[in-house]
């Protein structure tokens, strides 16, 4: 990895300038191993955080990193009204989370298509956390409001830093409930209940037009969610 020799790489929005060429920090998801991805990540929303706190929220003075070694992450207000000089910000994160619902047994699983996607492309049910709401409310809250479905029993599945660009991807598992999918027709146009022999016969996530079946990235939450799902025993 050429980046890691003591040097930041270098960020254009969601591009990364890697061995020489801007390329999405996506494509790099699938791209490299886990780890090496994370301390991209890590830079990333470092760097998105600089950016978005270069002045003090509260006083408007400019901000600069902490001093202090054990907020190695924190950016301080140099003004020396703000608090005396100890107003510290720490980076925040927009958390979402994914949910993988099932339903017949776990023999079906709900995807849905994002009116802003290729037709063939697919995903679980996702959302971002709402203020004052626990991250299993938030899962029966997107799975309501996206396809007209009540879930239950959300059970925490794994996580993943999302430095797109500051995110911090939460996996459930569900089971269906009640309902019928009606999708709410803004952000979700499809839902549809997949079986794994569909799942098995479905293509890569690319942006190519078309209406066969495209499953989410490798390296992806989402896609290690469905992963664990279609190889289940029932
Ligand atoms: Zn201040």
């Amino acid at each position: 990895m050429e980046e890691k020799a003591g040097r930041q790489p270098r960020f254009k929005g969601d591009s990364v300038l890697w061995n020489g060429e801007w390329v999405t920090l996506r494509s790099l998801l699938t791209a490299l191993p886990p780890e090496e991805f994370a301390a991209l990540a890590r830079a990333r929303s470092m760097d998105f955080f600089s950016n978005t706190h270069a002045f003090c929220g509260r006083c408007g003075a400019p901000m600069e990193p902490a001093p202090d070694p054990v907020t190695p992450h924190a950016r301080r207000c140099s003004g020396t009204g703000c608090e005396g000089n100890t107003r510290f910000s720490y980076p925040a994160f927009s958390v979402a989370i994914l949910a993988a619902v099932t339903r017949r047994g776990g023999a079906e699983l709900l995807l849905a298509h994002n009116t802003a996607w290729p037709a063939g492309r697919m995903s679980l049910v996702a959302g971002f956390l709402h203020p004052g709401e626990a991250l299993e409310d938030c899962v029966r809250r997107e799975v309501l409001e996206e396809t007209g479905l009540r879930a239950a029993n959300p059970v925490f599945s794994g996580s993943q830093a999302w430095p797109f660009p500051c995110s911090l991807m939460t996996g459930f598992t569900a089971e269906w409930e009640a309902g019928e999918i009606q999708p709410d027709g803004t952000e979700i146009d499809r839902a549809e209940w997949i079986t794994r022999e569909k799942f098995k016969a479905a293509g890569e996530w690319t942006t190519a037009p078309g209406t066969a079946l495209q499953l989410p990235p490798k390296g992806s939450l989402s896609r290690r969610l469905l992963d664990a799902w279609a190889v289940k025993v029932r």
